[in-house]
């Protein structure tokens, strides 16, 4: 579905992802893990077309979309989510979900088309469908989910999940892995899953890709990660 070749993204001379190849296959959840620093949401950022890669390419579904705006990949079916939540706080919860729904849809919708996606996706996260909801008082684990609605509301084919356990406690973080299982079964949405720790996102994926300095240091099966000599170094060492 997805084929990362060579990517690399340079910031001035800091080399944040180097050489990165890898390929995600439709229906899978393929976590993409590594300590702090190590370049996954830049690897996030060129596939969403938040950053044009430096060099290397992306193939979603047979077509280039390296260095295309983010606005054209969400409409070929790209959606992702990111790591700080910042929905718009004078809007209503279903105004900030309908909103991304409007701007994230490849062809015309109505108003009514709109609401009805935004009631969906917040239906799917467990977030209240209610009109006047707003984001006041809303946790971290809430406003993940809202991060999460809004991505759901331009109908990816592929979500691109970053941190999503981040200053959750453990009972939301199983929450959190269970939604992403929930979202690929109900929906047939494929998912890649950034997190920097390993732990819950082990039981969930099928397939883990890990990073270090920019570089993949191990591809493979979750329980192969785990007593895998680099990755056990790196994740010691962080
Ligand atoms: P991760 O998500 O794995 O924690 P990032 O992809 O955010 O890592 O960062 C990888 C490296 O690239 C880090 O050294 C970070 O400081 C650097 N970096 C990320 N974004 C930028 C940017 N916009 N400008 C300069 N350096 C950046
Ligand atoms: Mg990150």
């Amino acid at each position: 579905m997805l084929s990362v070749k060579n990517l690399t993204r340079k910031f001035g001379a800091l080399v944040a992802v180097n050489n990165v190849s890898f390929e995600v296959e439709q229906g899978e959840i393929l976590g993409l893990i590594g300590p702090n620093g190590s370049g996954k949401s830049t690897t996030f950022n060129c596939i969403a077309g938040l950053y044009a890669p430096t060099s290397g390419s992306i193939a979603f579904e047979n077509g280039e979309i390296g260095g295309l705006t983010s606005n054209a990949i969400c409409h070929k079916g790209i959606a992702r989510t990111f790591q700080i939540p910042r929905p718009f706080h004078n809007l209503t919860l279903l105004e900030n979900v309908a909103l991304s729904a409007y701007f994230g849809q490849n062809a015309t919708v109505t108003r009514e088309d709109c609401w009805k996606l935004a009631e969906d996706a917040l239906q799917t996260v467990g977030l209240p469908v209610d009109p006047d909801a707003t984001t006041d008082g809303l946790g971290a684990a809430s406003l993940k989910k809202l991060e999460l609605a809004r991505a759901l509301s331009t109908q990816p084919r592929l979500l691109l999940a970053d941190e999503s356990l981040n200053g959750l406690d453990h009972g939301e973080m199983e929450q959190a892995a269970d939604m992403l299982l929930r979202i690929r079964r109900d929906k047939g949405i494929t998912i890649v899953w950034v997190e920097h720790i390993m732990g819950v996102l082990m039981r969930v994926v099928d397939r883990v890709v890990v990073l270090d300095h920019g570089e993949v240091i191990f591809r493979g099966k979750p329980r192969e990660a785990q007593s895998d000599p680099r990755v056990i170094e790196v994740y010691l060492g962080a």
